[in-house]
């Protein structure tokens, strides 16, 4: 059986009010490069960008001899087998605990260390949820009957190396060659002519890569012409940004007055337009998040959130309850929480399906209903996001759900594989077997009656 949470345990270690109390020290004071950086300086969203860091030496210039070269070399060994470069901004940089990153669920996210990886599940796909399968132009994926995903750039101001579309997000890596780098306007009148001519679709999410990316002028661009489609009635910008950067909506002026804008017109159109954005930890958020939060709700903006479920970052319920709590006190509503798609380079972040499923039971009434996430398995092949406990079938010994979509996808059935790491130790020797996992998978059918 795969190891579950202690939830009696857990349930006492959240301290009731914790979620009202936010971070707001000089904490980039640790990162020796920026001792003397002035709370000025950090809050300049221009610094934030300039001073992201991108390679290895410039980890080693910022950090200096804080971290030993045991832990340098352990990160070049990360980089040579995720399929995500590093980009992380200053702001969670410098919330990293350096005096031990190795452990911290922000370091997790973004920095990978070679000896964490482990062997991807035999049923792992570049593209899980079949978005690519389900794209009639490019950069536009359509599998619900009245919503698309629209995907206008590849870029984002942070790597996160668990990210779904590693298979094209971010640039080239030693193990994946992406052909696609940046933004793209050029396919955007393509994407705009095919929803006109699809009348169904009344919502689109606008995500990437990440809508911080994008120029005012081309969020306007985008906004006015999505917009001006009479049955687009919702859009909803995706961006990690309000997580991993702050500073933005504080000081670029510009950029937010756009989203502004857009709001402003979706709201004389009598039609919506939010921003969902991405928090996964509590680490991640501080005063900077609240302070952000404050000026997009007192300029009307409504703002979501989707977690992803990661092993060591979110999945205690004490960690998961205090995110949930914080958001929704920063005026964030916690939407999803995602189980880990099957993508490769993650396996050491993947949790099982009974760990989200018993996660999802702790949570549901320590906060308003309103205000829980529900969470999700995107379900791989295409069958779309479903409740974690909505599974046909699942062979908790083996690691197999099985799933349908009725409405999505009519008769298909669809696999998710817990990582076989967490499994029993007899159930990860069958896995080793190609001859045992198809007849691992077989039986798994045949009990569920297809
Ligand atoms: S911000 Fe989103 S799209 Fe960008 S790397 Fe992270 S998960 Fe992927």
């Amino acid at each position: 059986m795969a190891e579950s949470l202690d939830i009696a345990n857990e349930m006492e270690k959240i301290p009731e009010l914790q979620h009202r109390n936010f971070r707001n020290d000089e904490f980039w004071k640790q990162v020796p490069a920026w001792s003397n950086v002035s709370r000025e300086e950090f809050a300049d969203s221009k610094w934030q960008l300039k001073n992201s860091i991108r390679k290895l030496d410039q980890m080693n210039k910022v950090l200096g001899k804080r971290v030993s070269k045991e832990f340098m070399a352990d990160i070049e060994a990360g980089l040579k087998l995720t399929p995500m470069n590093i980009r992380i901004t200053p702001y969670i940089f410098a919330l990293i605990d350096w005096d031990n990153p190795a452990d911290d669920p922000l370091r997790k996210q973004f920095l990978p260390l070679g000896s964490q990886f482990i062997a991807d599940h035999p049923f792992y796909r570049e593209d899980s949820l079949s978005e690519d399968v389900d794209s009639p132009v490019e950069t536009l994926t359509h599998r619900y009957a009245d919503k698309v995903l629209f995907l206008p750039t590849t870029i984002c101001p942070v790597y996160c190396l668990y990210c779904t579309r590693s298979r094209i997000i971010g640039g080239s890596t030693d193990t994946v060659e992406k052909d696609t780098y940046g933004v793209n306007p050029k396919k955007w009148d393509a994407v705009f002519e095919y929803l006109m001519n699809h009348p169904k679709v009344e919502d689109v999410v606008i995500s990437g890569g990440d809508a911080y990316m994008l120029t005012p002028a081309q969020i306007r661009t985008i906004g006015e012409n999505l917009l001006r489609i009479p049955h687009i009635r919702r859009i909803r910008l995706a961006t990690k940004g309000i997580a991993i950067f702050p500073q933005k909506i504080l000081t670029d002026d510009a950029w937010v007055n756009a989203v502004l804008d857009i709001v402003k017109l979706g709201r004389s159109y009598g039609k919506q337009v939010v921003i969902h954005t991405h928090f996964s930890s509590p680490l991640e958020i501080t005063k900077w998040s609240q302070m952000a939060m404050d000026r997009l709700f007192q300029e009307g903006v409504y703002v979501r959130n989707q977690a992803v479920m990661q092993n060591g970052v979110n999945n205690k319920v004490n960690q998961m309850v205090l995110l949930t709590r914080q958001l929704s006190f920063i005026n964030i509503q916690p939407y999803y929480v995602y189980v880990h798609d099957m993508v490769p380079g993650c396996e050491h972040f993947r949790t099982t399906l009974r760990e989200a499923v018993e996660l999802e039971k702790a949570v549901r009434g320590t906060t308003a209903g309103f205000n829980t996430p529900t969470f999700v398995c995107d379900l791989p092949g295409g069958g779309g996001k479903r409740h974690v406990a909505s599974y046909e079938y699942y062979d908790e010994e083996n690691g197999i759900s099985l799933w349908q979509a009725p409405y999505v996808k009519p008769g298909e059935v669809f696999m998710y594989y817990d990582p076989i790491h967490k499994l029993s130790p007899e159930a990860q020797k069958r896995w080793q077997s190609a001859k045992e996992r198809e007849n691992m998978v077989i039986e798994a059918k045949r009990k569920a009656g297809f």
